[in-house]
């Protein structure tokens, strides 16, 4: 085993391979706080890479109801329920969150899906995981809208109703792709090598010439992003769109666009780009990159399980509603911090929150333009002043995508089309 440097855990950790930073890195922000659950980029997926014979049940990106859904059914329980018999003497974070890039949210302290050597079998001798059955992968929506309830049961309301900052029956919608993780633990774990992380973008796909089909991906995935189809007896998993990432699809040729489910999210919760990376595989400074700003400054996005230890690409600002264990459990501990922000956002968060879905192309900058002052009160007791800033967004080659304004545009509809689209 090789020695990365893993900064979401803010150590270096075991991993099969030497590390290898791609130049830029497919990476994405979703805002729990905002999704619907209208399941629109699970078609727009779907309908666009998973609609053929032997795919049926293959949903690359799915929408589920936390805490009783998952897709497949309990993926996170399971995955958690064995990290926690490799860790017998526990495994916590250490040190507060702070400013340094390679341990932003202090040093986790356990083994990883990659170093758990006591738990693994001569059968799957790299990686920490488990095959789930063919009913587990059946029911892609499973507990949909179901509630925590008073005794925790499924299906039961708290009696005092609900009031911030924890609500006492709560659930969530946690949308889900391939983090195209710095360390795939699907690639890990291929015997095949059919597994490859581009050098260009960090997409990770699988090599379907090369592909047998022996599953050890879908076993090691602990996102379980990675799923066997039964006709063609090979694996596939989420390839990002990458067509759209180089800029080949013919709704705007040359530009990088962002997924499609990025690009139909009703909810306006995600973004996608391409981040810029150091050679350890920290993320290199770009200050005025919507998403280095969200993860490294604002610190409002967190990674999805970083104690999995394969350093997702993917970041989620946290419900604001939600007990907070639970969340930390989920994100680390730099959910309280984050929702902080998020509640009482400063005049630069709330700027850079409009970027989210003015456009399908991919932002690789911005610039705030000073607006007058328009609201001024509290919530939940403190202070919060909203400025009209107008903010810019810039595409790859610098030029200008798109600006918007913190308040939004108010269109009137002439009197004679008052009642049409
Ligand atoms: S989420 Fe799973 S399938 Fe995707 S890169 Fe990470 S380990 Fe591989
Ligand atoms: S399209 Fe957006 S709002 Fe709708 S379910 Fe997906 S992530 Fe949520």
């Amino acid at each position: 085993m090789a020695r990365v440097l893993n900064w979401q855990l803010g150590r270096e950790m075991a991993y099969p391979y030497a590390a290898a930073s791609p130049e830029r890195q497919f990476a994405f922000v979703f805002n729990i706080n905002r999704c619907i659950a209208c399941q629109s980029c699970t078609m727009a997926c779907k309908s666009t890479w998973t609609f053929s014979k032997g795919q049926e049940h293959m949903w690359w990106a799915n929408v589920e109801t936390k805490p009783y859904g998952g897709y497949p059914m309990f993926w996170d329980m399971k995955i958690l329920g064995l990290l926690e018999r490799a860790n017998p003497e526990g495994a916590r974070w250490t040190g507060a969150p702070g400013r340094d890039p390679r341990q932003p949210y202090g040093t986790f302290e356990g083994r990883t899906i990659f170093e758990a050597e006591r738990m693994l079998t001569p059968d799957s001798a790299r990686v920490l995981g488990y095959l789930p059955t063919d009913e587990e992968w059946n029911s892609p929506n499973i507990y949909e809208d179901n509630p925590v309830g008073q005794r925790g049961r499924p299906g039961e309301f708290h009696e005092t109703g609900e009031a911030l900052p924890e609500h006492k029956t709560w659930f969530f919608y946690l949308a889900r792709i391939c983090n195209h993780c710095t360390y795939p633990a699907c690639l890990a774990a291929c015997p095949r090598k059919a597994i490859y992380k581009r050098p260009e973008d960090g997409i990770v796909l699988i090599d379907q010439e090369e592909c047998r089909g022996y599953r050890k991906c879908v076993e090691a995935c602990p996102y379980k992003k990675s799923m066997y189809r039964g006709n063609t007896r090979v694996s596939e998993k989420c390839i990002a769109c990458y067509p759209r990432v180089e800029g080949k699809d013919p709704e705007n040729p040359g530009v990088p666009l962002e997924t499609r489910c990025m690009a139909a999210c009703i909810g306006q919760i995600r973004m996608q780009g391409l981040v810029k990376l150091e050679r350890d595989g920290t993320w290199a400074e770009d200050r005025q990159h919507p998403l280095y700003y969200l993860v490294h400054v604002a610190k409002v996005a967190l990674p999805l399980y970083p104690q999995f230890g394969t350093s997702p690409n993917g970041f989620y600002i946290p419900p604001r509603w939600v007990p907070r264990p639970y969340l930390r459990q989920m994100f680390g501990p730099g959910v309280d911090e984050a929702i902080a922000r998020y509640e009482h956002p400063d005049r630069e968060l709330l700027a850079v929150l409009q970027l989210f879905r003015r456009s399908n192309r991919m932002i690789f900058g911005y610039r705030i333009f000073e607006g007058p002052k328009v609201y001024e009160g509290t919530v939940r007791g403190r202070p919060v002043t909203i400025y009209n800033d107008t903010v810019v967004a810039y595409g790859k080659d610098g030029q200008e995508l798109f600006r918007t304004t913190v308040e939004e545009p108010i269109h009137v509809r002439p009197a004679q089309h008052a009642n049409s689209i």
